[in-house]
């Protein structure tokens, strides 16, 4: 018996936790995103820091390679569909998050990301017989993603943090 359809449902499992469990837009509703966005493609022309993208399915989303999110709520302006929330309410519940490939956890000394974050969420632990370890406030952090782009190794994703989310179906 071939073991095709368990490795299938497997990588469909990733495909769906690797979609989901990253912020598509700032303010957005989530749950109904998919239904009542036409595509259009407004948000992607007003984002001035050009970070908005469409994904391989057509719909929009956040890209912090290509830069950060300012939160100047102009995608949600430009909108002509119900899908934003109030500038009032949290623009997501997204943080940093450093993965394993960061280069001061394999001991050669990178700051790059702590000089790029504005609110100071990142700070630097001494560490003995290593380089300082990156350390991010989780209260601190707005999740803007300007210290995505600026990682050399590529470590820091931005991801929801709430479990049970919509977001997090996983
Ligand atoms: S809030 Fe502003 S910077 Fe952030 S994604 Fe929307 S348009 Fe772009
Ligand atoms: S402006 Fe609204 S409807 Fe148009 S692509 Fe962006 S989120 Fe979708
Ligand atoms: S996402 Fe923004 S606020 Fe959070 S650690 Fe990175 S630069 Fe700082």
């Amino acid at each position: 018996m071939s073991h095709a359809p368990i490795n299938l449902s497997r990588r469909q499992l990733f495909i769906h936790r690797k979609i989901t469990d990253k912020p598509a837009l700032p303010w957005i509703k989530e749950a109904q995103f998919t239904d009542l966005c036409t595509q259009c493609g407004a948000c992607i022309k007003q984002c001035p820091t050009g970070i908005i993208r469409p994904s391989d399915g057509g719909f929009p989303r956040v890209d912090f390679e290509h830069g950060e999110c300012t939160f100047c709520y102009q995608c949600a302006e430009a909108c002509p569909e119900p899908l934003f929330l109030p500038k009032a309410e949290p623009a997501w519940h997204a943080r940093a998050v450093i993965e394993a490939s960061c280069l001061a956890k394999q001991n050669i000394d990178c700051r790059s990301c702590g000089d790029s974050c504005e609110p100071f969420a990142i700070s630097f632990k001494l560490a003995v017989g290593a380089v300082a370890q990156p350390q991010i406030n989780i209260a601190g952090c707005t999740g803007c993603g300007a210290c995505v782009s600026v990682c050399p190794a590529s470590a820091i994703t931005i991801r929801n943090t709430l479990l049970g989310d919509a977001n997090v179906t996983e």
